[in-house]
């Protein structure tokens, strides 16, 4: 029988910049799970990176638009972005929630070095019970399932799931570190967001 629910990934981050890490991890879910559509999400003021990101939201969101753009299931979502306050994931649940209703299922797609630290997250217990996690195992940072376990009980076991994905060593810290010194990002970031990098001088001159 066919499965009538909706599937809609959640792949929040900074992305300052958007890497080939994150289109992977995103695409690796969506095939894996089935997803329906993934929403990259831009945070505006990321409350895990103490309020800072190094470049405005709106080169953030052009970037973004612009790697997932030959994607037919990724969409970029303005939600973040538009929202007055926080980023807070679990508003960011609660309100898509509302809009596309109880049919949808949402799943929430992070790397270890993210979920780790779920139990420091604004409503945490609540954001988990509302939609699952498929958590990406990051190179040299496993899942935490004693401190998860900990923390939320059978609901960690029932909620997060793990995919195995490529190790990709990719971080945008490591790429604007790599701006700053002048050396090549070709193919770390999709050739669209290399061009509108140096179009537009960004991370020359910010702190890493
Ligand atoms: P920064 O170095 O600034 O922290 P980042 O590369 O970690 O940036 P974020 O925007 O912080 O990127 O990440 C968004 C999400 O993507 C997080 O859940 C993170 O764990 C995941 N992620 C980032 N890079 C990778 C990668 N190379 N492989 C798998 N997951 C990744
Ligand atoms: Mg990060």
């Amino acid at each position: 029988m066919a499965d009538s629910r909706r599937k809609v990934g959640l792949m929040g981050g900074t992305f300052d910049p958007v890497h080939t890490g994150h289109l992977v991890l995103a695409e690796d879910v969506r095939d894996a799970f089935g997803l329906d559509e993934v929403l990259f999400i831009p945070a505006a003021q990321p409350p895990h990176k103490g309020g800072v990101a190094t470049v405005p939201p709106e080169h953030r969101y052009v970037m973004t638009e612009l790697a997932t753009a030959s994607n037919p299931f990724f969409r970029v979502s303005r939600i973040e972005l538009d929202r007055k306050g926080p980023s807070y994931s679990w508003l960011t649940v609660t309100e898509l929630q509302e809009k596309y209703g109880a049919s949808t299922d949402f799943y929430f797609i992070t790397g270890s070095d993210a979920i780790n630290l779920l139990d420091t997250w604004h409503r945490a217990e609540e954001l988990l019970a509302r939609c699952h996690f498929i958590v990406s195992v990051r190179e040299g940072v496993p899942l935490d399932e004693a401190r998860l376990a900990k923390s939320f009980g059978a609901l960690a076991k029932e909620h997060i799931h793990r995919l195995m994905t490529p190790a990709l060593e990719i971080s945008s810290t490591d790429i604007r570190e790599r701006i700053r010194r002048g050396a090549s990002i070709r193919y770390i970031v999709p050739d669209a967001v290399a061009d509108y990098i140096s179009k537009e001088g960004l991370y020359l001159e910010h702190e890493l």
